[in-house]
Formats: structure tokens, C-alpha cells, sequence
């Protein structure tokens, strides 16, 4: 007998309620179950696709009409959109069943989850361990079973660390494959949305309903319809895959190291040639990504005025008390910092030393890979130098957390599509099993050849 969606939605609504990670901000039991119903009706009338009936659940960056939508903070604790952001909508189309909102970082800002206001979201591998972020609420419930498919987003690698960090596939994107639109914006120029699921192929499924153009957002690209998930079967023999230097050098854990080189042996045995290739500016990743990204996020949370959105404060004399008590009490300390930093290297006289270089940079990152995909077909390493680390361990240390993202943020930074798949374990420090992920980065537009080279290793 077919699970009906409703069984299947109520399946996981039983497991969320009874789960300890805090992996949601917001479920209505109620308002998952008609969707369920009305997924059944379309079931039964034959109007159904591949996703139809499929739960799934959307980062709390996404906006919706149904459920509330914070991104992690103060500021949008109740706040409710008019419209549903453009991904959800698709997802909706296709049928799929929405089980909640997911916790994240707060605005998209962390590499924890340690960040978002409704509190930390725990590793389901290991109740002391962060789940990653900022997607980690994404991550953690795809690894638990929460949901069967999830929705994150990735400005600097908020997709595939969580998912490595949870031992679960995730996929950024082509930079404006997916819409933008409805996805509370951090950094504009590297925000992508993307799924979080079990396997290559479920995550291609996704990106199938998730891809489109989108005339709402100023930078989504035209691309010819494709089936993400034709190729696959195709072996890959043959195939070069990049090894950069840069990505195993001091800083690399011992023990993440040896879960990566297991994985490009198993690749080896699957015929593909492993190729010594540089990335030289790697390390400066991540200077240029926290100047970038915290200049575009000081002018996109600038909306958050206690006028337009969200929270306002109680008392206040004039409107610039108004504005100074909402933002003070609407933001958390991270957001904070990003606005100050990014108000600060787009001030006068700073822009040219800060801002502008860093764009110079970006663009030879960019370049790199370039040259990189002239002697491989694919890049591959660890996602981050080491396992998820404990929870409080680098709460006080924003510098220790941008550390830990210098093997993501290139990717971002040139635009580049990169996958995170799940190839082991590592000790951490406390001799626990963490997971370790495998990044794989492609050129532009390659997605169904990642997701191809991802599923010959599952
Ligand atoms: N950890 C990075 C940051 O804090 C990336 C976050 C993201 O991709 N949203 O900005």
C-alpha cells in the first residue's frame, strides 16, 4: 500500500515534535496537514509529479505567507510576510508538503548556529557538537530524519559545511540559478538558496523544481530548462579531479584529512585521475569575503528600521532614538559587528583601501579557478579544516569561526556551484564520531555533472 502524504507529513511532524536539537523555529501542525490534504486529492486525481506529497522544510531565510519567517532574529521574531519568496512557491507548485521553518544563524551570519536568537540548534551525531550554520537547523534535521528534504542557503559555504558537518549532500548552486526573491537578503552578490536531502539524487529532484528564472531578482540567470539528474549513471572513469594544495596545508585536521584522501582513493578505484593543482590565493578567501560581505550586508539590513518590518521599540523621544533602540535591541551581537565592519569599509576614505581591493581580489579568485579547470574537470577537498566542533567552544571568537570557513568562501566568491557529501568520520577532539564531508567544485552551470560524480561515490 502507498504512504498517503498525509502519513507521511504526520510521520514527521511526530518525529519533529519529539526531537531535542531545536532544528525548527516555527511548525503548525494544522496548516502541514491540509497542504497533506490537498497533496492527496492531487494524488489521487493523477495530477501529481516526482514531489508531490514529499514533506519538506524551508531555512527560516526563505519568507512565507503561512509561517512566520525571523531569519534567526529578534528583529522578525513575529514578523509575517504578504508573499511567499519564489522557491517556496515552486516547491509549493510541485505539490511538496511544508512541515515548518527551519533555525539558522541569525540573518545567515555564522558558521555555528550559535548565533540565531531562538537559541543553538544541536548536531543529531553528537548532542555536544554544533550542527555547522548557518543552515544548521537545515542540516540537522535532514541528518535526523526531520524532514526528507530541506531548503538552506550558502553566501560564503552555510550550505555545505552544515550538511558535512551533519554527514548529510548538500548543493549551492550556479550564483543565480536559484531566486533570490524572498530570501532575506545577507550579501546580495553571494547569496544562493539550495537543497539539503539525503543523497545526490534527492537534492537533484530538488534543484528540478528549485532552478528557474525568475524576473523578480535582478541577477537570476536564463538557463535552458535541464534534468539535473541525467547523467547519474555515467561512470567516471577518466575524470580528472583537481586536488588543490592550497586545501591540505597546515590547519587541515589529521583526521579530516585522512576521511578526504580516502574518499579521492575510492575515486581512484573508480578510474578517475587525481591532479596536483593550486589554488594560490585560497587564504585570502577570507579576507575578501568578510569585508564584501559585511559592506553588503550593513546596506541590506538598513531596512530594518522598526518602520518598515519587524520589531520596534517601546519607548523612544524622536525618530533617531526610534531607530537607534529598534536596531539595538532588534540585532544580535554578530549582525552588529557585520554592520559596523561594513558601514566601516564603505565609509570615505576607506572604500578604495578596503572595499575596492578586496573586489580586485575576488576577481583573480575567480581567475584561479579558471585556470584550475583548464588542467581538471572537477576540485575536490575537505569542506572545512576540521569536524564540527563543540557547542560554546568559538562562541566568543568570531575570528575562529571566519578560520574555519577559508574552504567554502572561494567557491562563493567566484560563483562557482560546490557540493558537500558525506565520506566518513573524524575523532574531533573528544574522541566522538563527527562527520566529514567531501567538497566537490564545479565550473559554471555543472551542476548535473556534480551531482553525477557525487552519486558514483554513494
Ligand atoms: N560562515 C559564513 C559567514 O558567517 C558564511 C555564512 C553563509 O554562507 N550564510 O558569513
Amino acid at each position: 500500500k502507498q504512504v498517503s502524504a498525509t502519513e507521511l507529513a504526520q510521520h514527521y511532524l511526530a518525529r519533529i515534535a519529539a526531537s531535542p536539537l531545536n532544528a525548527f523555529t516555527h511548525v503548525d501542525p494544522a496548516l502541514t496537514l491540509q497542504q497533506a490534504s490537498l497533496a492527496d486529492q492531487r494524488l489521487a486525481s493523477g495530477d501529481a509529479g516526482a514531489l508531490t506529497g514529499i514533506p519538506i522544510a524551508h531555512k527560516d531565510i526563505f519568507v512565507t505567507r503561512d509561517w512566520r519567517s525571523t531569519a534567526g532574529s529578534r528583529m522578525l521574531e513575529n514578523y509575517v510576510s504578504p508573499f511567499d519568496a519564489t522557491v517556496v512557491e515552486h516547491f509549493k507548485t510541485a505539490g511538496m508538503v511544508t512541515l515548518g521553518k527551519l533555525n539558522c544563524d541569525e540573518f545567515a551570519m555564522g558558521s555555528s548556529n550559535e548565533n540565531s536568537y531562538f537559541g543553538a540548534v544541536k548536531n543529531p551525531w553528537d548532542l555536544r557538537a554544533i550542527p555547522g550554520g548557518s543552515s544548521g537547523g537545515s542540516a540537522a534535521a535532514i541528518a535526523a530524519r526531520l524532514s526528507p528534504a530541506v531548503t538552506g542557503t550558502d553566501t560564503g559555504g552555510s550550505i555545505r559545511q552544515p550538511a558535512a558537518f551533519c554527514g548529510v549532500t548538500g548543493i549551492k548552486p550556479t550564483y543565480g540559478s536559484v531566486s533570490r526573491y524572498g530570501m532575506i537578503a545577507f550579501a546580495s552578490s553571494l547569496d544562493q538558496g539550495g537543497p539539503i536531502a539525503q543523497t545526490a539524487e534527492d537534492c537533484g529532484m530538488l534543484l528540478n523544481a528549485m532552478i528557474r528564472f525568475d524576473h523578480k531578482d535582478s541577477t537570476s540567470l536564463e538557463r535552458a530548462q535541464e534534468d539535473f539528474n541525467r547523467d547519474l549513471d555515467k561512470d567516471v572513469k577518466g575524470l580528472r579531479i583537481g586536488v588543490p594544495r592550497e586545501f591540505f596545508g597546515a590547519g587541515l585536521a589529521p583526521d579530516v584529512e585522512q576521511a578526504v584522501r580516502a574518499a579521492l582513493a575510492e575515486y581512484e578505484k573508480l578510474g578517475a585521475i587525481l591532479v596536483d593543482i593550486s589554488l594560490p590565493k585560497t587564504e585570502l578567501s577570507i579576507p575578501v569575503y568578510y569585508v564584501i560581505a559585511p559592506a553588503e550586508a550593513s546596506s541590506n539590513l538598513s531596512r530594518f528600521d522598526g518602520v518598515r518590518y519587524g520589531h520596534r521599540a517601546a519607548d523612544y523621544k524622536d525618530l533617531a532614538e526610534m531607530y537607534k533602540k529598534t536596531r539595538a535591541e532588534g540585532f544580535g551581537e554578530e549582525v552588529k559587528r557585520r554592520i559596523l565592519v561594513g558601514s566601516y569599509v564603505l565609509s570615505h576614505g576607506y572604500y578604495d583601501a578596503y572595499y575596492l581591493q578586496a573586489q580586485k581580489i575576488r576577481r583573480l579568485i575567480a581567475q584561479d579557478f579558471q585556470a584550475a579547470f583548464k588542467q581538471c574537470d572537477v576540485i575536490m577537498g575537505p569542506v572545512a579544516p576540521t569536524v564540527a566542533w563543540d557547542l560554546g567552544d568559538k562562541a566568543d571568537d568570531p575570528v575562529a569561526n571566519y578560520l574555519a570557513d577559508i574552504f567554502t568562501l572561494s567557491t562563493s566568491l567566484a560563483g562557482l556551484p560546490g557540493m558537500s557529501i558525506p565520506c566518513g568520520f573524524g575523532q574531533g577532539e573528544k574522541n566522538a564520531q563527527r562527520p566529514v564531508g567531501l567538497q566537490l567544485i564545479g565550473n559554471y552551470f555543472e551542476e548535473a555533472k556534480l551531482l553525477n560524480i557525487a552519486h558514483q561515490y554513494q
